[in-house]
């Protein structure tokens, strides 16, 4: 089958045919439907080789949708042709984390050399995936897998993210949208669809920026030096009560922490590097900080079920499997509006 490989340090993904996959006792092998690209991806191939985490050649994507294509030895409950999501965070099933469906957090990943799809195990940019196990598998039914890739990412993470500030974002609140992108655009809706708060988006982009008042926001600021004091005056001097970093570069940390109101909370999502000191005098009284990674299985049945209730409208722009490394070299040019989606089965 075809496949979409980083396949040397520093070098750009290549597509390459690779054997066809077979699923071993309790795997699904799915035929994939869309796959989608995340800038974490862009980040991952220009890690230097010492110390890089996984194996070479990997295929990528860490976003998946397609079909059951056929069930492992000892699979139960699914059945040939049922079009599904796949969660991505992969890990033991069975430790504290993995028991509260918190697999992102699993306590024994690193010891057992669990990988998520696309980031260490073989990923959803290919013709067909294995999923190590049904229990990492969401129904989608009728859902569009182009609109649905992306939420198992793009929308799960800030879900999670935008889940533990919900007390926070009572009405006449607002909720700060750093980089309106891929995550940032759905984190937008997702704002729009859970709570009452007004979305203040920034972004370096234009364009970027006219998507985000397109899917809800109801400002949309320019990413600059000037952008804290706009967003300060326009929330009559107090502040954000979230904040949502989808950069994590040190000009976005700093805004974030600039205008963060007091008892906020400021999400470090971007995996810029940045960091944003906590400790009296740094920031406003009882700013809590944090940076989280992906979400919960019982949150990405969540997002789906938000999708189906309507409530999400993600942007994609689709290339065939021959076409991936433009969607790579367009990701990383700035030039995806929304999120692109491979389609590796045309
Ligand atoms: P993307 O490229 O689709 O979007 C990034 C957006 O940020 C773009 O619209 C870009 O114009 C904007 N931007 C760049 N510099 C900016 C600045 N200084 N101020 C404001 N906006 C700026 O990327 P994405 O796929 O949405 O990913 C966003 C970030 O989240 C990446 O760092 C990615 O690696 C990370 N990520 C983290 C997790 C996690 O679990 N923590 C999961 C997925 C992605
Ligand atoms: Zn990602
Ligand atoms: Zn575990």
């Amino acid at each position: 089958m075809k496949a979409l490989q980083y396949r040397e340090i520093g070098a750009a993904p290549e597509v390459v045919t690779v054997p066809d996959p077979e699923p071993g006792p309790g795997q699904v092998l799915l035929k994939v439907t869309a796959a989608g690209v995340c800038h974490s991806d862009i980040a991952v191939m220009e890690w230097p080789a010492e110390g890089f985490p996984y194996e070479l050649p990997m295929t990528l994507g860490h976003e998946g949708v397609g079909t059951v294509a056929a069930l492992g030895a000892g699979v139960t409950g699914l059945a040939e042709g049922d079009a599904v999501a796949v969660y991505g965070p992969w890990g033991c099933g069975t430790c504290a984390k993995c028991a509260e469906g918190k697999e992102n957090y699993c306590l024994r990943a690193g010891e057992l050399g669990l990988f998520p799809p696309g980031l260490g195990a073989p990923g959803s940019t290919a013709e067909y995936m294995l999923v190590d196990d049904a229990r990492h598998l969401v129904p989608i039914g009728g859902l569009d897998p182009v609109a649905t890739v992306p939420l198992t990412d793009a929308g799960l993470t800030p879900y999670h993210a935008i889940k533990r500030s919900l007390p926070k974002l009572v009405p006449g609140s607002t909720a700060v949208v750093i980089g309106t992108g891929g995550l940032g655009h759905v984190a937008i809706q997702l704002l729009r669809a859970m709570t009452a708060a007004r979305v203040i988006a920034l972004d370096v982009s234009e364009d970027k920026l006219a998507l985000a008042r397109t899917v809800g926001a109801h400002e949309a600021v320019l990413s600059d030096a000037q952008a804290a004091a706009t967003v300060r005056e326009l929330t009559g001097g107090v502040g954000a009560q979230a904040v949502f970093d989808c950069v994590g570069v040190e000009p976005t940390v700093k805004t974030a922490g600039a205008v963060a109101a007091v008892e906020s909370d400021v999400t470090i999502v971007g995996i810029g590097g940045a960091g944003l000191p906590v400790g009296f005098g740094h920031l406003p009284f009882e700013v809590s900080v944090t940076a989280p990674y992906w979400g919960s299985r019982g949150e990405l049945f969540e997002v789906i079920e938000l999708a189906r209730a309507g409530a999400l409208s993600v942007h994609t722009e689709t290339f065939s499997l021959d076409e991936a490394p433009l969607a790579y070299e367009r990701l990383h040019a700035g030039k995806i509006n929304g999120r692109a989606v491979i389609l590796p089965n045309g």
